[in-house]
């Protein structure tokens, strides 16, 4: 199997609830965690289904910060428990998916002895957390070593910086390949799939789902639920529980991407102030951008519908201009998205105060909520989870997945075999090191597909994704809408939010060709996309750098 295998498969095994057979756990949500729990559920036997209401890790499961990482910003938090375990976890994993999850030095400039002695501290107790097995023990910077490191810091206004190491990944890619791993270990799972009503009794637990494409519905009977439904956690808790009290106090953090060329980081993230120094915030070269991010406030919008408004703009400009002095304004982003943090309530005061931690809690007979966490420590949530059902259902088995491989086992020879195979193609090497960080071992079939079908060209103008990937992620990835391969499997439209649908782009051309659109669809495929991302980022897209014109759109079918 090259990946998810067949989603109508999947929907017919799901549907055989009706007729009353039975999976031992139904996980609810195709985030990180959901994914997290079916992988170790069913690694250790068991029969497992999973349901996410919308595309794979179109959730908070996407938004992130794309960091693998310790956490430095919650020592002030104080959770020392949480990053112990966040810097063992990153560890880890990058063995366990080493494609994907990559070091990333991060500079911390200072600009006075106080700023160094604070920090000094704070990165000598980062380093203890993690039993100095830090990727590296931090180091301090001279001014010129600092500005080289972070050539967009101006010069002269610096003191110095600090050196130290974390991950970065993508994000949706290793739910991709936990959701993979799953399925090989006999799970099924099955995106566009809403849980609209759950029942738990002693006896066992039935989900009235419906499936999105065609608006049928049916019931999955399971003995063991599991909702991991992050933000929508109470919305599930409601269903099953309809005296329960809201859990959740979500919080909402944006992120913006600038090209390369506009804020020049090199290859060393910086982690810097923001504009009146209450908090830090992350520039991160990432892909083929640099994000800038994040924000922390309390959120009582529609979880639906989080966006950037001109408040969370102004704030990330204003904190990237006072440090880099780069003269950025809102015509400079080229993507922007906004995620909901899953934050458990607590005491009243700033969401970035409230834990990062999660919890496990029940919500009727036989089906309990998980929720909080983080995605660096999805695989102790997913474990912690599973310890909780195992033992009522006679499984005495451990979790299995510290040791299960996500991706690829030896990165370093299938980057030799890609580039073989690629350069054959004439292939540019940043698009191959790009199949690599996004299919693991399964770029070599999506290098077939490029062989086979033609495809090896980009699949927009100037970026690196090509064009057998559409095309791969329609076939072995239930890719279903045209956003979800442009915003989740490529990550084209978060780094340029108008690539996948500006001209000459061939995203919606061969996912039309793939799944059988005619032109009215592929038109409102194009449309949909637009609208989304629009929505999102909160300003509108030129209209000159899009295929809808006045309604019409020359994608074709
Ligand atoms: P989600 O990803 O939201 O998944 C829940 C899923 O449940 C959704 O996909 C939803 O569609 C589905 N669902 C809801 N209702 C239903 C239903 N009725 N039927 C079926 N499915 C349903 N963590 C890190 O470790 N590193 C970082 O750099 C980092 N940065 C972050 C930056 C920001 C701005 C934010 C907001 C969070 C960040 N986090 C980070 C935290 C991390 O992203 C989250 O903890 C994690 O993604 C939550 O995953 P989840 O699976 O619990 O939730």
């Amino acid at each position: 199997m090259k990946g998810l295998g067949s989603r109508s498969e999947a929907v017919e095994k799901l549907t055989a609830g009706s007729e009353g057979d039975e999976f031992d756990l139904l996980v609810i949500g195709g985030g990180i965690t959901g994914a997290g729990i079916a992988l170790d559920a069913a690694a250790r036997g068991m029969s497992v289904g999973l349901v996410e209401r919308g595309d794979f890790a179109s959730g908070t499961s996407s938004k992130s910060s794309k960091l693998v990482h310790g956490g430095l910003r919650y020592l002030e938090q104080r959770e020392f428990g949480l990053m112990r375990e966040a810097a063992q976890e990153r560890d880890l994993l990058r063995n366990l998916a080493p494609h994907l999850v990559e070091p990333i030095p991060f500079v911390l400039p200072v600009s006075d002895k106080w700023a160094r002695a604070k920090f000094g501290v704070g990165l000598w107790a980062y380093d203890a957390l993690a039993s100095f097995k830090n990727l590296k023990v931090h180091r301090y910077l001279g001014v010129d070593e600092t500005e080289t490191a972070v050539p967009a810091l101006p010069k002269g206004k610096i003191k110095g910086g600090f050196l130290f190491y974390d991950c970065k990944n993508d994000d949706v890619r290793l739910v991709m390949e936990v959701l993979i791993q799953a399925v090989r270990y006999g799970a099924v799972v099955c995106n566009y799939a809403t849980v609209t009503d759950l029942d738990g009794t002693e006896t066992g637990c039935v989900a009235e789902v419906e499936e999105r494409l065609t608006g049928e519905r049916f019931e999955i009977r399971a003995k063991k639920v599991i909702a991991a439904a992050g933000v929508w956690a109470d919305r599930i808790e409601h269903l099953a529980n309809p005296e329960s009290e809201q859990r959740l106090r979500p919080s909402k953090g944006v992120h913006l991407a600038f090209s390369r060329q506009r804020v020049p980081i090199a290859e060393a993230a910086a982690f810097i102030p923001d504009a009146e120094r209450k908090r830090f915030l992350f520039v991160i070269p990432w892909l083929e951008s640099v994000i800038v991010g994040t924000t922390d406030t309390p959120y009582e919008g529609d979880i639906d519908k989080p966006r950037v408004e001109p408040e969370d703009r102004k704030y990330c400009i204003d904190a990237i201009n006072s440090v880099f002095h780069l003269g950025i304004t809102d015509a400079d982003v080229t993507g922007a998205w906004a995620g909901l943090r899953p934050l458990v309530a607590g005491k009243a005061g700033a969401t970035a105060d409230l834990s990062r931690g999660h919890t496990v809690y029940d919500i009727a007979p036989n089906i309990i909520g998980i929720t909080g966490g983080k995605l660096t420590t999805y695989r102790r949530m997913a474990g912690d989870a599973v310890d909780r059902v195992a033992e009522d259902l006679g499984n005495t088995t451990k979790s299995k997945t510290s040791w299960i491989r996500l991706g690829t086992a030896n990165v370093e020879a299938l980057r030799a075999a890609v580039a073989r195979r690629g350069q054959q193609l004439a292939i540019p090497s940043e698009s191959l090191d790009n199949l690599v960080r996004c299919y693991g071992d399964r770029a070599m079939a999506v290098l077939d597909l490029a062989d086979a079908d033609g495809l090896s060209e980009p699949l927009t103008p100037g970026h690196q994704p090509i064009a057998a990937e559409a095309v791969y992620c329609a076939r072995h990835e239930m890719s279903l809408h045209l956003s979800d391969v442009l915003s989740r499997r490529t990550r084209l439209a978060l780094t340029d939010a108008a690539a996948g649908i500006a001209p000459g782009s061939r995203a919606p051309q061969l996912m039309a060709g793939e799944l059988g659109w005619g032109s009215e669809t592929a038109e409102a495929e194009v449309a949909a996309h637009k609208a989304e991302v629009e929505h999102e980022r909160g300003l509108p897209l030129h209209a000159e750098s899009v295929m809808v014109e006045s309604g019409t759109t020359k994608a074709g079918a």
